[in-house]
């Protein structure tokens, strides 16, 4: 595994490589690697000739009073799970060299941020679609592998590659979980060990709604009630957010039928998790919400 923290090295290393003609898959990540990554390194792996992982925490995507300063990190323990998951080339490059400048054309995302994540963490998405469009010049990808658990980001970077005709294919990857059904995160560290006991009824609770969705309740307001209730009897947590809405567009839906999402943002003292759920509806003509 080659260990790249210089943008001109990393340039001189995929123009080497595109002249062999081989695919390159990417998968970009701030680090502090679990599971859910070595997922989407295997997908990568699997797919393509040579898999570029990128880790930059990337500063542009915090607000002020989030966790960039804090954002758990540990190096060491990234660069073993890299290379044992088969990585070719690992990109860390620091602040400086990803941001040497102010930059002179700001990127700002109009759709699908509006909601979600997008509506408390002001200006993240334009933090994600900048870095990101600085990768996938740098890395020129045939395939980035995006995680569902962070599902509006994976609305948002569609939405990007679409709109501005990036040659990439964007992969959606399955959340990867604990045993106990909680998403793998690099913020789960945070969680008090009581906290991390109660986090489950999180999926559980996506899981009860799924099943209702799916044996015919249509009544989204009482969906969506019943899962805030349950969080709050489960767990200490504050929800921040329970909504539906269609997927990737992220807008209200008025027929049953498509991709839908349902997803939930809770806050513990020190971690704020997010997790989603994905339904496939059969159309069920003249259902209106
Ligand atoms: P992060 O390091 O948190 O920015 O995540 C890097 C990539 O890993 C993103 O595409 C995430 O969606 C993805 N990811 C994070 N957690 C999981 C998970 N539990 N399962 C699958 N993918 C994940």
């Amino acid at each position: 595994m080659k260990i790249i923290t210089k943008v001109n090295t990393l340039r001189e290393e995929i123009h080497h490589h595109k002249q062999s003609g081989g695919t390159i898959g990417f998968v970009p990540t701030m680090g502090y690697l679990h599971d859910g990554h070595l997922s989407l390194i295997k997908e990568a792996r699997n797919n393509n000739d040579i898999v570029v992982m990128s880790i930059f925490v990337n500063p542009l995507q915090f607000g002020p009073n989030e966790d960039f300063d804090r954002y758990p990190r540990n190096i060491e323990r990234d660069l073993k799970l890299a290379e044992n998951a088969d990585v070719d080339i690992l990109f860390m490059p620091d602040s400086e060299e990803m941001y040497p400048g102010t930059l002179s054309v700001a990127m700002n995302v109009k759709e699908r941020v509006h909601v979600l994540c997008g509506k408390k963490r002001e200006g993240h998405f334009d933090g994600v679609v900048t870095v990101l469009t600085k990768l996938f010049h740098l890395v020129q990808p045939r395939r980035a592998y995006f995680g569902l658990k962070d599902a509006q980001q994976v609305a948002v970077v569609e939405g990007l590659v679409d709109d501005y005709f990036f040659p990439v294919e964007i992969v959606r990857v399955r959340t990867v979980r604990e045993e106990d059904g909680l998403a793998k995160s690099s913020r789960n560290v945070y969680l008090s060990e009581e906290e991390r006991n109660e986090a489950p009824a999180i999926y559980e609770s996506l899981r009860g709604a799924k099943k209702k969705i799916e044996s015919g309740e249509v009544n989204t307001s009482a969906i969506i009630s019943d899962v805030k209730e349950f969080i709050h009897n489960m767990t200490s947590g504050q929800v921040e957010y329970v909504e539906i809405f269609t997927f990737p567009e992220l807008t209200p839906f008025h027929e049953w039928n498509g991709e839908i999402i349902l997803a939930i943002a809770v806050q513990f003292q020190k971690a704020r998790l997010i997790d989603n759920i994905i339904i496939s509806l059969d159309k069920k003509e003249n259902q209106h919400v």
